[in-house]
């Protein structure tokens, strides 16, 4: 905890002194939403998309290397778009790797392409196989929709090591997250808490998932988040289950969180919380497109928004020419998120954003695509706003900073420069330390 703040404290024996130089103290920022699991197992996939992989020809060349991950005979890719080579399928896997499984997942996270060799891994046959498994004329794509934890148990991967991907976010400032990951439960619930005792997971962790974890034993660094729904355009659930399911949730104590990042998908979740009634926690995950008149909405149902600021910058471009024109003006809004009176705060999505929150806050306030356009100036965040996505509580995103004051936990980032000099460049080469709970978990250089 922080002890006491003021100026000329005596130190007291035994305490260290350290001169910040007039550096700015921060609280540790909170990412409100990472997949920390897939995150630590896409540090090592092949890149398999913009801005690293651009074309059919660099995707085959990159695949034709054939590493293989950790000697699980598997080459594994992630963040594909169809923009690099088009809606590919295992015929086109096979033609530049017949001889080993393949498997690379869509950017979006929700779609893996596998060759015939990883379906022959799989036990796939005629038979028997997942419902998620596309099928064309009685026969496999290759394409396999939402079948991530029958893909966990069919490949009887154990859940990853956590080091690496929590020190990377220490080096950020990053004492806490929220693992939005849909299919969590006990499994995972006991993977964070068991990395955390261990020391591998030095983040304090906000874990939503499913109706499973809502028994599980919260500790001081573990604790329960909401009840996750993850909405898909192409299959939406039938209405009266959805409100049963966020009935459920609330009935047993715990918030919802909905994934909303199509136009349809936001309209089908508000009318849903509409019936079902909302509890104050309460959540849009994303809200990618954002008419005006369903900022009203969120604003009336006291809903809070988490999105992600560094999509237009990761993906503006291909926002351009994708995304319907007249929808482009509500893509990733800010400031009239905040105009409107609605609980605002950021999480990475890593892996399927940059985990790198100053580079969030960065695209929040300059709108910049990677290209350079400015995609809806109306929506910049001023430096302190984009930093204030980062720094409210893991339990009440959006609605105020954490403050540094005695008694706060010691969860502290410190930056080399007063915050005049950062507001200017957002940017994690500032943080210069951090502590969770008063352990030193980052230090620079
Ligand atoms: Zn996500």
């Amino acid at each position: 905890m922080i002890a006491d703040m003021g100026f000329h404290l005596p130190p007291k024996e035994g305490d260290s002194v350290i001169d910040a130089g007039g550096g700015c103290l921060l609280p540790g920022l909170h990412d409100h939403h990472i997949h920390l699991m897939a995150l630590a197992a896409s540090l090592d996939s092949l890149q398999c998309g913009p801005p690293d992989i651009q074309s059919a020809a660099a995707l085959a060349a990159l695949l034709s290397k054939r590493n293989t991950m950790h000697g699980s005979g598997w080459v594994r890719g992630v963040a594909y778009h169809p923009s690099v080579a088009g809606d590919i399928d295992r015929d086109w896997l096979d033609r530049y790797v017949p001889d080993l499984p393949v498997r690379i997942q869509h950017r979006g996270g929700r779609l893996w392409v596998l060759n015939s060799r990883a379906l022959q891994e799989l036990g796939v046959s005629s038979g028997a196989y997942p419902a998620g498994l596309e099928h064309i004329n009685g026969r496999a794509t290759g394409r396999l929709y939402e079948e991530d934890n029958w893909l966990r148990t069919r490949l009887k991967s154990r859940p990853p090591n956590l080091a690496r991907v929590s020190g990377m976010l220490a080096s950020y400032g990053i004492t806490g997250v929220t693992d939005t990951t849909p299919t969590n439960g006990s499994v995972e619930w006991l993977h964070f808490q068991q990395s955390q005792s261990s020391g591998q997971l030095r983040q304090r962790v906000r874990m939503m998932g499913s109706q499973q974890i809502t028994h599980c034993e919260e500790t001081g660094l573990l604790e329960r988040g909401e009840f996750k729904i993850h909405l898909l355009e192409s299959r939406l659930p039938d209405p009266d289950t959805l409100g049963r399911d966020i009935a459920a949730a609330h009935a047993s104590g715990r918030a919802v969180a909905i994934h909303c990042v199509t136009l349809t998908e936001l309209v089908f979740a508000l009318s849903a919380l509409q019936s079902a009634g909302v509890r104050p926690g309460d959540r849009i995950e994303h809200a990618s497109i954002t008419p005006p008149d369903m900022l009203e909405s969120i604003r009336d149902l006291g809903l809070r928004v988490v999105t992600q600021p560094h999509f237009i910058t990761e993906r503006g471009d291909q926002y351009r020419e994708d995304v319907e024109p007249a929808e482009q003006p509500w893509l990733y809004r800010g400031a009239n998120f905040l105009a409107a009176g609605i609980a605002l705060a950021g999480g990475s999505d890593a892996p399927f954003g940059n985990p790198d929150p100053w580079r969030s806050m960065h695209s929040a306030v300059t709108r910049a695509t990677h290209s350079g356009r400015v995609m809806t100036a109306a929506e910049r965040l001023s430096p302190e706003q984009a930093l204030s996505l980062f720094l409210s509580d893991a339990g009440s995103p959006g609605t105020g900073n954490r403050t540094l004051e005695p008694g706060a936990r010691a969860d502290l980032c410190l930056l080399d420069s007063p915050w005049e000099d950062i507001r200017d460049d957002l940017d994690s080469r500032h943080v210069r330390s951090t502590w969770l709970a008063g352990d030193l978990i980052y230090s620079a250089g």
